[in-house]
């Protein structure tokens, strides 16, 4: 007989295919808690919050359907002690639990916090797996083990030949590892957009609840037509809708901007695999799947981009989290110290690009990957804000936002706060790059051809201005170089007029 055991559940280990769950057991008994601490940690947007608690109700009833005993505290339940450690002795007490087990956090936070609470408690504890990633969290530090640069794209190759996704062999499918090129396109209505997949649902209940406890969140939210997918049966259907629209031009347009089109042909699955209501490898083999049955109307290079964002970059950031934490979340490799501008909470900005991806943050929980790195991002650091700060935007603005995923996208990536661990360069450009990947530019207040002036767009100023304080720190990037040359010809007084430029406009951030 096995002992009588409480297996506590996090809101991200929503994995109904988890080993654990394989088969019923009346001395196992399971915690899951909407807790403050979560709510708290950082203001999050609305959707955030309620996306979450939705799913982890969807997911204890699918538990209670499959017989499973369980335990579970909404956020307003008198019961619900809103203090982990005294609700994992209570729930000890109440059952006569003789052993405490729990699945390894994704984020240090909580990983440390629960190592203190098994010290604490008064039963044997264990922890297991969540049997969601691909790999492990050293894996990526064993892969690197004694190389100076940690290239995503050798992880990515060894990923492929290791799990054998688009291979022939030893080869990748098409002879080619990476079609990152062909990946380019601007959107200029060449092919119709189909409609999000959207799964409305009325959630005022749970918004009443989050009102009645006070729980401080931003960003907006259509209570009666709430859109995210939930449920894993939605998240399934999401997976299926995108294959079946959405992946024959994905790669196309995987970094293209539009003025009216906030989701392109993304897929929209990153809270369902961050929940862990799917797992990446069934997403990957869905698709993989769906492009074999249909090669005369889908391109390799499509699926390639697709698999090399989850089975690549997902894992791979996953693995630069556990390498560097604790120490990477206080990074500020550049110096960076100033404080972001209200606008990043209200969307009112005469940037066109900028009031675009701001205000779909906030009334979407959701920007594409190539505004949150190329616009946000890029401002961001152009402007020289403190990572801590953008890091906290971020990790509360968006539906797929928790930390092992946003920090070494937003403070690495995106920020150049890690030092180079992740990114080889800074990803900052001036107005034309946005120009060429979007149709921002042409009904901007700003003319991005101009440098200087009222009217000049201060993505260009700011762009030289930025190159010129942090010469410094990328003196020996030999894939700077470039760049610092074309900057060591700009004239000293054309040079001066650009930072007066920028100093007009970082004194004036909330009115620019
Ligand atoms: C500054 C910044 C912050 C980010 N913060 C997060 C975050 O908090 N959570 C998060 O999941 N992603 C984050 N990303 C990565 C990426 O932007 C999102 O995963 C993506 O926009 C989610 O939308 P989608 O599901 O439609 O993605 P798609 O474009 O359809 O891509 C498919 C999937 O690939 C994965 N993926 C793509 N790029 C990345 C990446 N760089 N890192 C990890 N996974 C990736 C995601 O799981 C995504 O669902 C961030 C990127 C940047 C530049
Ligand atoms: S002109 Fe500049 S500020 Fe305006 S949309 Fe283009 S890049 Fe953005």
């Amino acid at each position: 007989m096995t002992m009588k055991t409480l297996r506590l559940l996090l809101g991200d280990q929503l994995n109904h295919n988890h080993s654990w769950f394989h088969q019923t057991d009346e001395n196992v008994i399971y915690l899951m808690a909407e807790m403050r601490q979560e709510t708290d940690y950082v203001k999050h947007h609305i959707q955030k919050v309620v996306a979450f608690f939705l799913s982890m109700r969807n997911f204890a009833s699918h538990l209670k359907s499959k017989k499973h005993q369980l335990v579970y505290f909404e956020i307003d339940d008198a019961k619900n002690l809103q203090h982990l450690e005294k609700l994992i002795l209570k729930t000890i007490e109440s059952y006569s639990i003789e052993k405490f087990e729990y699945l390894l956090p994704d984020e240090f936070r909580l990983d440390e916090q629960l190592k203190q609470i098994c010290q604490n408690l008064p039963v044997p504890t264990e922890a297991f797996d969540t049997e969601h990633f691909y790999t492990t969290r050293t894996e990526l530090t064993d892969f690197f083990q004694g190389k100076k640069l940690l290239l995503m794209e050798n992880f990515y190759r060894m990923m492929r030949k290791k799990h054998n996704v688009l291979m022939i062999g030893a080869n990748p499918v098409g002879n080619q590892w990476n079609f990152d090129h062909d990946n380019r396109k601007k959107y200029k209505g060449e092919v119709p957009i189909p409609k999000a997949k959207i799964f409305p649902k009325n959630v005022k209940e749970i918004i009443h609840q989050l009102e009645k406890m006070e729980v401080n969140t931003f960003g907006s939210i259509d209570a009666e037509n709430f859109n995210w997918s939930t449920s894993r049966e939605e998240c399934l259907e999401q997976l299926d809708y995108f294959c079946q629209h959405l992946l024959k031009h994905f790669g196309d347009y995987e970094d293209a901007m539009h003025v009216e089109e906030k989701f392109l042909f993304h897929s929209r699955l990153s809270f369902a695999m961050n929940s862990k209501m799917l797992s990446p490898k069934e997403v990957i083999e869905h698709v993989v799947h769906y492009y074999h049955q249909k090669e005369d109307e889908i391109t390799l290079s499509q699926v390639e981009g697709f698999v090399r964002q989850i089975l690549g970059w997902r894992e791979y950031v996953r693995g630069i989290y556990w390498k560097e934490m604790p120490n990477y979340s206080s990074m500020n490799a550049l110096e960076n110290y100033n404080k972001l501008p209200d606008f990043y909470w209200t969307g009112k900005t005469k940037m066109n690009c900028m009031q675009k991806a701001i205000s779909q943050s906030l009334e979407e929980a959701y920007a594409h990957h190539i505004q949150r790195l190329m616009i946000i991002g890029n401002f961001s650091l152009l402007t020289q804000m403190h990572p801590d700060e953008v890091d906290a935007w971020y990790l509360g603005v968006y539906i797929d936002a928790i930390e092992w995923v946003e920090m070494p996208n937003t403070r690495g990536m995106s920020q150049y706060a890690d030092g180079g661990i992740l990114a080889t360069k800074p990803y900052v450009s001036s107005g034309s790059y946005i120009n060429k990947m979007s149709n921002y530019c042409g009904s901007c207040h700003y003319n991005v051809k101009e440098k200087l002036g009222e009217k000049a767009c201060p993505f260009n100023s700011l762009y030289w201005n930025f190159l010129d304080d942090k010469k410094e720190h990328f003196k020996n990037n030999q894939r700077m170089a470039m760049m610092l040359n074309l900057l060591k010809k700009i004239p000293a007084k054309e040079l001066y007029g650009i930072k007066l430029n920028v100093k007009e406009v970082m004194e004036n951030l909330d009115a620019i």
